[in-house]
């Protein structure tokens, strides 16, 4: 009897891995690495489109961390020339916040946007734990052109806003619901909040500085680098 038993045990665990197997591998992301499959994407649906932020809101600030060595890999990720995309929707979103914050004396500043497939799996390769980088099997916002990470300046310096913690920094004080601060900090923090969630964007619980589109066309994970995009950018 409990020999069978075992043997019954060994079926039930080899088939569950099988199934797990089969998922892993069905729901296994398949990025767009051909341009020219980006470009017809493009052409049946222009919001598929990645827009160079700077050329479309031109007083926007770039501190864009992963092409320097300045980020919490010490490495640098990608070489990009100062340039970063989001698809059209979300520009266009992005440019509202940054028109609105204008008006009153703000703008914004960007750490990341779009990230090539290939850097998040490198990200992945270096720190292999999903509460700092995402899981490249599943693909994220960032690789769709939906997520961008920034926060907001005082336009006649330059001066970062005290948002309490720097960037990519891992810690729970990061979060929404860590309420543990400074008054102003937490007004700082909940001012970005809200005009980046007026126009559209979803704030993320654990990092105070990324915001995403909602995924609402099935925009699919790309991995073309940054100077291939800039040549269809225009
Ligand atoms: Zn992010």
């Amino acid at each position: 009897m409990q020999f069978w038993y075992k043997i019954k045990i060994i079926y039930i665990v080899f088939t569950v891995s099988i199934i797990q197997v089969a998922i892993m591998a069905f729901a296994q992301v398949k990025p767009v690495k051909d341009p020219e499959t980006y470009r017809k994407q493009v052409n049946t649906d222009s919001m598929q489109k990645m827009i160079e932020i700077k050329a479309f809101i031109p007083n926007i600030i770039y501190d864009l961390r992963y092409s320097t060595k300045n980020n919490f890999t010490h490495t640098k990720l990608y070489k990009n020339d100062d340039v970063t995309f989001l698809r059209l929707p979300v520009a266009v979103a992005l440019q509202k916040v940054e028109k609105e914050l204008n008006e009153k004396g703000y703008g914004l500043k960007v750490f990341d946007a779009y990230r090539p497939y290939a850097v998040t799996k490198k990200m992945w390769d270096l720190i292999h734990d999903e509460r700092y980088v995402a899981d490249p099997s599943k693909g994220s916002g960032h690789n769709r052109g939906l997520s961008i990470d920034l926060t907001i300046i005082i336009l006649k310096d330059g001066t970062e806003l005290n948002m309490g913690t720097g960037f990519d920094n891992f810690t729970d004080t990061a979060h929404h619901i860590f309420t543990d601060l400074p008054v102003m900090v937490l007004q700082n923090r909940n001012v970005l909040k809200q005009m980046m969630e007026k126009y559209g964007f979803k704030a993320l619980e654990t990092e105070w500085w990324h915001y995403s589109w909602p995924n609402d066309r099935n925009y699919e994970v790309l991995d073309l680098d940054f100077k291939k995009l800039k040549k269809y950018a225009h």
